[in-house]
């Protein structure tokens, strides 16, 4: 055995049997790989993600109630550079036994509960965190609420070189198209 840390891999798959009446706490560190992630285009998933949290069990369903964090890098939306960000996301999630009919959420005490379901045997919380770091890629990242983009002309990136590409005035064909626009006839 060499001395390298080894991830289990099945640190989120928990026997249901083994959730005690007073729940069971999960603290949990998971390398991104571990989720089998479809690749999101353009967004790398940092090693680990931690998840933490506790399951609980209300006849034969189990609850899981906690947070999820991790890292994230994605292209700047304007400028392309790499921008990192953290994310830590409350969820709750309820598993429902097999074969049971699946909305995809459900309202509980005016909260939403994210649903899924358990084998029967285990409860696997895989999905779940795949779907929260999913929810977790923004939308519009900026390096910088600043960031002046790259220019639309030459495509150099604005906030290393600015460009004096936007002080052309507009298509010069345009320009010509105008003065060609017929007068309105009478
Ligand atoms: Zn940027
Ligand atoms: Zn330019």
């Amino acid at each position: 055995m060499g001395g390298k840390k080894r991830w289990q891999p099945s640190v989120l798959v928990v026997e249901i049997a083994k959730i005690p009446v007073e729940g069971l706490p999960l603290d949990a560190e998971i390398p991104a790989t571990a989720l089998h992630l479809p690749p999101l285009p353009d967004v790398t998933v940092r090693t680990p993600i931690r998840i933490r949290g506790l399951l609980s069990r209300v006849t034969d369903q189990v609850y899981f109630d906690g947070r999820i964090e991790g890292v994230l890098q994605v292209p700047c939306s304007r400028c392309l550079e790499e921008v990192t960000t953290g994310f830590c996301v409350e969820t709750r999630a309820v598993y429902l036994p097999p074969g049971s009919e699946l909305a995809s959420e459900v309202e509980a005490e005016g909260e939403e509960l994210d649903l899924y379901q358990h084998s029967g045997n285990t409860v696997d919380l895989h999905e779940l965190v795949y779907d929260q770091v999913v929810l977790a890629v923004p939308v519009q990242p900026l390096c910088r609420d600043t960031c002046a983009g790259l220019c639309q002309v030459c495509g150099g990136n604005r906030n290393i070189t600015p460009c004096t590409c936007q002080e052309a005035e507009g298509d010069p064909r345009l320009a010509v198209l105008k003065r060609l626009r017929v007068p309105e006839s009478s």
